[in-house]
């Protein structure tokens, strides 16, 4: 049943103002969307740097973007003129993601060009601030130094590997296969029977077993073993000198040491041995060194803490090369004999330049590098 007539007429007037009012909503997105269209390319020109340029493009595409709040638009539009709105919006926004793409390169390769276009950097320049000049590590210093000494005795430099079979690490040099020394706690093991070395000894293995006597090598190198604590480090360096001839004794040994103490820490340094047990010498020493740090004028010790009252300071392992060793590298030890000394140079550099801690010439501290 139709409405009376008024009803009718209120209604088709309600529809007409429906329909304008749609047509409205069509014209003003159109509108927006041309306008838009127009000026979107200039306004991604006009952005100079990368961050302006997606500034540009988030005013245009973002959540709160121009075009979306468009597309918000689209339900007041006619429904039927809604597929073709949509069509539109999605044109344009490809568009500006096409340009928005163009521009981002051209950005981009425009600095790069620039870059590659600018002036050289001039190495030569002497710099604005001064730069203070680098140095030897004190460890590399007292390295240096020991093998500067040895040199002068007759001692070539050997090397070797830091990663060893435990034979040349342990086995040949006599150590016993439950030594304390061979323990997981204390030592780095890879794979397949390869360890971290633990000490220079390796070298002399590998030297002895190479060549044959005679030879007097020293070998310098760094060295691995499971502590950490003031006094020792994972890591730390050794540098051994060993000695093999015909009637090699001792008293050799003896004078060598006093060379090096000599050269090292002055004119008349004394030197004593101890006895002392390693795997590798028979018989084996301790060397002790007049302290340094509470020498007198005269020459005579006063005692301190760093000496524990003593005047004396170890040093340094020595001894005569087991006839073991000799047998496990190939050399007859009924006609060769020699000695081996092994130390850790940052004891040496520590009683050289009164350093109380290990770490510290690890940690890389420009205030502790720079004193020396
Ligand atoms: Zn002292």
């Amino acid at each position: 049943m139709l409405p009376p007539p008024r009803a009718r007429v209120r209604a088709e007037c309600g529809k007409d103002a429906t329909n304008a009012m749609e047509t409205a909503a069509k014209d003003t997105i159109d509108r927006a969307l041309a306008a838009l269209a127009e000026s979107f390319p200039a306004r991604f020109e006009a952005a100079e740097t990368e961050q302006a340029l997606r500034d540009e493009n988030a005013k245009i595409l973002g959540k709160k973007g121009e075009l979306t709040a468009i597309l918000k638009e689209l339900g007041k539009a006619p429904p039927e003129a809604r597929k073709a709105i949509g069509e539109s919006v999605n044109r344009l926004k490809r568009d500006v993601e096409a340009r928005f793409e163009a521009r981002l390169a051209a950005i981009a390769k425009r600095l790069r060009d620039a870059d590659l276009s600018a002036r050289p950097f001039d190495l030569t320049l002497p710099p604005r601030i001064p730069v203070g000049r680098g140095h030897k590590h004190p460890i590399n210093a007292v390295r240096e130094d020991v093998i500067e000494i040895f040199r002068g005795l007759g001692f070539a430099v050997h090397d070797g590997p830091d990663v060893e079979l435990e034979e040349n690490n342990f086995g040949k040099l006599g150590f016993p296969p439950d030594h304390p020394a061979t323990d997981m706690q204390d030592s780095f093991w890879t794979t397949g029977g390869h360890l971290l070395r633990t000490h220079t000894s390796n070298i002399q293995v590998r030297a002895m077993s190479l060549q044959k006597p005679p030879m007097a090598f020293i070998a310098p190198g760094s060295v691995f073993r499971r502590d950490d604590d003031a006094t020792h480090s994972p890591m730390f360096h050794q540098l051994e000198a060993f000695l093999v001839d015909e009637r090699v004794s001792m008293a050799h040994l003896r004078g060598v040491l006093a060379e090096f103490a000599a050269r090292m820490y002055g004119p008349g340094t004394p030197v004593r041995l101890r006895p002392s047990y390693f795997p590798f010498v028979e018989p084996g020493a301790e060397v002790d060194i007049g302290c340094v740090f509470c020498k007198r004028a005269d020459g005579t010790r006063a005692g301190c803490s760093l000496c524990k009252h003593t005047g004396w300071i170890e040093i340094l392992g020595c001894g005569m090369i087991h006839p073991v060793v000799f047998e496990a590298c190939g050399i007859d030890p009924e006609r060769w004999t020699g000695f081996a000394l092994g130390m850790g140079l940052e004891r040496i550099a520590m009683l050289r330049y009164g350093i109380p801690n290990i770490k510290l010439y690890f940690e890389n501290d420009p205030r502790f590098l720079a004193q020396f």
